[in-house]
């Protein structure tokens, strides 16, 4: 179970005031870490591939995410709005053979390829690889539009 607000309606009303956070754009926060309690060493933003929020320490050495999720929860701030510490698919380590089989067979455009191999090498979404590459919008427009045929062919 969920809180009945989307994450980011969420992280405003039921999150931020709790742990004193400042909004610094949509969907993102930052304050106080919990664990170390080093001022604006905190920031929590909304999540993908799964997760809810993503929270992270700037101290170096940064506190460990689940103490930061313990700390959190503590406060008061209730698990159905956080989420969980882990998206619902964790990823293995090692990307199985039958993925790469499948990629030589797909017959995709060079942009799908790279952004396909970016995202299994760095466990990125779509979008993150293709930042990361600097790929001009049409480009990866084109290459994600390539990649569905091969998520059917994905087992995981
Ligand atoms: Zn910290
Ligand atoms: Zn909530």
């Amino acid at each position: 179970m969920s809180c009945v607000l989307l994450a980011e309606d969420c992280g405003a009303d039921h999150i931020a005031p709790v742990l004193r956070l400042r909004c610094t754009h949509p969907g993102q926060w930052s304050g106080t870490c919990p664990v170390c309690q080093g001022e604006r060493k905190l920031s929590l933003a909304t999540g993908t591939n799964g997760r809810r929020f993503i929270w992270t320490c700037h101290r170096r050495p940064a506190c460990p995410s689940a103490a930061i999720h313990e700390a959190i929860l503590a406060t008061g701030v209730s698990s159905e709005c956080l989420g969980s510490a882990r998206g619902k698919h964790r990823k293995p380590e090692s990307v199985p053979r039958s993925v790469l089989t499948d990629l030589a067979y797909a017959k995709l455009p060079a942009s799908a390829y790279q952004l396909r191999l970016l995202m299994l090498g760095e466990d990125l979404t779509a979008q993150e690889a293709a930042a990361k590459l600097g790929m001009p919008e049409r480009t990866y427009y084109r290459a994600v539009t390539a990649l569905p045929k091969m998520a059917e062919n994905r087992r995981s």
